[in-house]
């Protein structure tokens, strides 16, 4: 075997490591992030005391909201039918807002958009 195709072997065999290492690093991440994206339901529940909630008005209950402080909210707005709730059923789910928290499907803020 000549040095060079010795060489290019080696490559090959360093690439084939590398490309499996890497898939196999991949499949791990994957693994490990599935459980948590499984349980998204019982993420913690978004405290109205959170400074975000607080900034946004976040209430758990649409029927709570003070009309004057949000004269544009209206009754029929809940979390459920907002674009950024990620709920597949039960009380509490995911809103793209609050990242790692969960809110109440009856809940409210001021960021509240329909969904299309
Ligand atoms: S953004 Fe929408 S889903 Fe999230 S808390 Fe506000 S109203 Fe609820």
């Amino acid at each position: 075997m000549s040095k060079q195709s010795k060489t290019s072997s080696i490559d090959h065999g360093r690439r084939g490591f590398l490309k499996t290492a890497s898939v196999g690093a991949g499949a791990a991440l994957a693994i490990s992030v599935l459980p948590s994206l499984g349980r998204a339901e019982d993420l913690p529940h978004l405290q109205v005391t959170d400074p975000t909630a607080q900034a946004l008005g976040y209430v758990e209950d649409t029927a709570q909201v003070d009309d004057k402080k949000y004269p544009n909210h209206k009754t029929t707005q809940d979390c459920a039918n907002c674009k950024f709730y990620q709920g597949t059923g039960g009380e509490y789910g995911p809103c793209q807002l609050f990242p790692g928290k969960s809110v109440h499907m009856k809940g409210w803020c001021s960021a509240h958009a329909d969904k299309a």
